[in-house]
């Protein structure tokens, strides 16, 4: 089967497509804009259509060009912060940017969507772990635009029969267990990589972000999943989509959540680093506490985590950053 991996030089893309590769029965291409992505992270023999998906020309001659049965779609802007402060750019990139690459999926055929999408979705939950049905209002633009897209979906399947699976998930960290590739994103405000630039003396402390959430350590509890483990749900919903010919919708996560002082405490115990930390008023747009049931995924899908040990994700991201220190 043909696949286009939309964001393939990117974090989770490229994980996605080296699982893929070592399956050796899929024929796969990689659209990226390489805004935020490493064509480096793509291996050799793979094509990489570079270009954007807001550029309706550009994804004709992708989809004439290559004919792909199926879509990853990571192409998006992630940030929550930036996604509070420029909204409509988060809306162009990743609601009007989905829409054309819908719309060329339908003009040639394309039959398979698999969605990157996020807990973000859920906002304030209403319980946790959250469940795949439960309720969504979104409580920041970021999770806004993955919930416009998930309900266009809907409305894409009743109408030409295309069938997606919405993947949510909300903190994907570490990296491939070679160390080659993993999350290098410049400037770079993710958790994970931003504690481990202190032990590779790229900064003096890390900042943590409100501790008068209502956790029980005041710090904000997250759901941290290994891209790896996403990258194989993503590959099993492909299936799932091919052998039922169904849509459905998945979260991925742990079912546990951690704090962000427990990932601090976990990153010094990986790397040796005191880490020293200091507390910051609270990020716009953070929700206290997302963890994501994965009960779904692990019934229907067959999905099982091969990473368990919050030490262990931080382990394999430690490992990527001691041996790319300037990135990619
Ligand atoms: N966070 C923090 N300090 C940082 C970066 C992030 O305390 O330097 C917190 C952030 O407020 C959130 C959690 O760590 O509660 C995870 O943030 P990240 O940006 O990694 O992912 P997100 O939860 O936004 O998807």
């Amino acid at each position: 089967m043909k696949v286009l991996v939309c964001g393939g030089a990117g974090y989770i893309g490229s994980h996605i497509v080296r699982e893929l590769t070592k399956l050796n029965k899929y024929e796969i291409v990689v659209l990226d804009n390489l805004s935020t992505g490493h064509t480096i992270a793509v291996p050799e023999g793979i094509p990489v259509e570079v270009g954007d998906i807001r550029d309706k020309q550009f994804l004709e001659d992708v989809f004439s060009k290559h004919k792909p049965t199926a879509v990853f779609h990571f192409s998006a802007s992630i940030e929550v912060a930036q996604s509070c402060v420029d909204p409509l750019g988060y809306y162009e990139n990743n609601v009007a940017g989905t829409i054309y690459l819908l719309q060329a999926m339908q003009k040639h055929g394309a039959k398979y969507f698999i969605f990157s999408s996020t807990a973000a979705l859920f906002g304030q939950p209403e319980r946790i772990p959250i469940h795949p049905d439960d309720l969504s209002i979104p409580v920041n633009p970021y999770g806004d635009t993955k919930l416009a897209v998930e309900t266009m979906l809907k409305w894409c399947d009743q109408a030409f029969g295309l069938k997606y699976a919405c993947l949510r998930y909300f903190n994907a960290c570490g990296a491939d267990a070679s160390g080659d590739i993993g999350e290098d994103h410049t400037p770079e405000s993710h958790l994970i990589p931003l504690i481990l630039q202190v032990p590779l003396g790229k900064r003096e402390k890390i900042f943590i972000f409100g501790d008068d959430y209502d956790t029980e350590d005041g710090s904000c509890v997250r759901d941290y999943v290994h891209v790896t483990d996403l990258a194989t749900a993503h590959i099993l919903a492909l299936d799932y989509l091919a052998r039922e010919n169904t849509s459905n919708r998945f979260n991925l996560g742990s079912g546990k959540g951690y704090s962000v002082k427990e990932i601090i405490e976990a990153a010094r115990r990986v790397t040796g680093h005191p880490i020293p930390a200091e507390i910051k008023p609270r990020r716009a747009g953070d929700p206290a506490t997302l963890v994501a049931s994965s009960e779904k995924a692990e019934t229907v899908l067959g999905w099982k985590r091969q990473y368990h040990s919050v030490d262990d994700i931080v382990r394999t991201a430690w490992n990527f950053h001691q041996k790319h220190p300037k990135g990619f």
